[in-house]
C-alpha cells in the first residue's frame, strides 16, 4: 500500500497535488474466491439458466433464520421490496403514510406508486434521523403505515416508534437496506418492524448487482404479498444467480460488519477532532450499526465557506469515496406530492449538509483509516485556496 504522508502542505489533488490514494477507493464487490466459485458451479450445473433452483429457496432459508423472522420473498430490489412491504401491510390509495423528511427516494415514489401520499416528518437534529418525536402530531385518522429508514451508520430510536405505532395501531416498515446485520436497540435489524426490507444493489453491503427482500413474521402480510406477486407469473422476482452470489457473502456479514463497525469507530473518534464535521451517531443503548455508509454533518464556514459539494469532489480527488448525501426528499418534489407534517427544518438542513463516506474503505487497515483523515485534513487546509479556484 502507498504510504500516505502526512504533510498537509503537500498541494490538494484538486489542485494539481499527489492524491493520498493514487488508486482511488477500494473495489466493491470484493474479489472473493467463494463467489468466483459459486458463478463456477452455476456455470457447471447450467442451475444459472433455470427458473427454480436451490439457491432461492436457501437464501430465503437462511435469512429467516438469521433475523429470526418466518417469512421471506425474495424481489428484484429494495425499491420494489418497500413497494411489496406496502401491498403487504395494504396501504390503501388515498391514505397517507409517514416517513422522514430526508430518505432515500425511491420510498418516497414507492407510496406515490401505491397512490398513497407521502406525510413527511423532520429529523432529528443530532444524528438526522426521524424525529420520533415529531411522529404522533402527523398521524391522522388517514394514516395506514409509519416507514423508517436507519440511514449512514444512524439508527432509528424504534423501541419508542414501536410503543407509538402500537399505541395507534399503525404498522411499521423498518428499511435496513443500509445495515444488514446491525444490532438495533438490542434487536437484530428488521425485528421491530411489521415489515422489514434488504437491498442487493451493486453498492450494498450484500450484493447481488441488483435484489432485494420482504421479510416478515406476520403470516396476513406474507400471504399479501405473495399473492401480489404471484398473480398469474411471478412478478418482481430474484433470480438464482442473484441467490448464488448472496450466499457467501452472507456467510461473511457478520464478520464484516465487526471490522467495519471497528473501522468506523476509530474514523467517528478522530474525525471528531476535525472542526466542521460531525459523524452521525445515535444515542441509546444496545446498538451495533452497520456502515453502508458513514454519515456526516458538514459545516462550509469551518472550511473556509467551502461548498459541501466541491468538499467532497476534492476529497474524492484525494482518492477517498466521500459524497454528498441525498437529496431531502421536500426539497426535490412538488409540494402537491405530499403533505409536510412540520417545517422541516433540520431535513432542510441536512439536504445541504449531510456528507457520506462510502463503506469498502472501513474493511481497509488501520492504514486506510488514517487516510481518509489524511485527506479531509489536507483539503480543510487548502479549502480557502481551492474555494477561490472554483
Ligand atoms: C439502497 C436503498 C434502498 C433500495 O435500493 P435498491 O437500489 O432499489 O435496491 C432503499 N432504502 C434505502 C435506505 C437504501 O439505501
Amino acid at each position: 500500500m502507498e504510504q500516505s504522508c502526512d504533510n498537509f502542505d503537500s498541494p490538494p489533488a484538486i489542485l494539481g497535488g499527489t492524491p493520498v490514494r493514487p488508486d482511488g477507493p477500494p473495489d466493491w464487490p470484493p474479489r472473493d474466491p467463494a463467489i468466483a466459485a459459486a458463478l463456477q458451479e452455476l456455470a457447471r450445473t447450467g442451475a444459472w439458466g433455470r427458473y427454480h433452483g436451490p439457491h432461492c429457496r436457501r437464501l430465503e432459508d437462511l435469512l429467516a433464520a438469521y433475523h429470526g423472522l418466518e417469512h421471506v420473498e425474495l424481489c428484484a430490489s429494495g425499491t420494489v421490496a418497500v413497494e411489496l412491504a406496502l401491498r403487504g401491510l395494504h396501504v390503501a390509495p388515498g391514505s397517507e403514510v409517514i416517513l422522514a423528511g430526508y430518505d432515500f427516494k425511491g420510498n418516497f415514489v414507492d407510496v406515490l406508486t401505491i397512490g398513497a401520499v407521502p406525510v413527511l416528518v423532520d429529523i432529528r437534529p443530532d444524528d438526522w434521523q426521524i424525529d420520533v418525536s415529531r411522529v404522533e402530531a402527523a398521524i391522522t385518522d388517514n394514516t395506514q403505515a409509519i416507514l423508517v429508514s436507519h440511514l449512514h451508520g444512524g439508527i432509528v430510536d424504534m423501541p419508542r416508534l414501536r410503543e407509538l405505532a402500537d399505541h395507534h395501531g399503525l404498522p411499521v416498515i423498518e428499511d435496513v437496506c443500509q445495515m444488514p446485520g446491525a444490532t438495533v436497540h438490542g434487536r437484530r435489524a428488521g425485528r421491530w418492524g411489521d415489515v422489514a426490507v434488504l437491498s442487493f444493489g451493486g453498492s450494498k453491503l450484500l450484493s447481488a448487482g441488483r435484489g432485494g427482500a420482504v421479510l416478515t413474521g406476520r403470516a396476513d402480510i406474507a400471504q399479501r404479498i405473495r399473492l401480489y406477486t404471484q398473480r398469474g407469473n411471478a412478478a418482481y422476482p430474484l433470480s438464482e444467480m442473484q441467490a448464488a452470489v448472496l450466499l457467501p457473502q452472507l456467510e461473511q456479514l457478520d464478520r464484516r460488519n465487526a471490522i467495519r463497525a471497528d473501522n468506523a469507530s476509530g474514523l467517528i473518534t478522530l474525525l471528531g477532532e476535525v472542526p466542521g464535521l460531525v459523524p452521525l451517531v445515535s444515542p441509546g443503548e444496545g446498538n451495533a450499526p452497520g456502515y453502508y455508509k458513514l454519515g456526516l454533518q458538514y459545516d462550509a464556514d469551518a472550511f473556509a465557506g467551502l461548498p459541501r459539494d466541491r468538499f467532497a469532489e476534492a476529497v474524492r480527488a484525494e482518492g477517498i469515496a466521500l459524497y454528498p448525501g441525498f437529496r431531502s426528499l421536500h426539497a426535490i418534489h412538488s409540494r402537491r406530492r405530499f403533505r409536510a407534517a412540520d417545517p422541516l427544518a433540520e431535513a432542510t438542513r441536512a439536504d445541504a449538509a449531510v456528507l457520506t463516506l462510502h463503506h469498502p474503505v472501513l474493511l481497509g487497515d488501520d492504514g486506510e483509516i488514517r487516510q481518509v483523515v489524511t485527506a479531509i485534513e489536507r483539503v480543510r487546509q487548502h479549502a480557502a485556496a481551492i474555494a477561490a479556484a472554483t
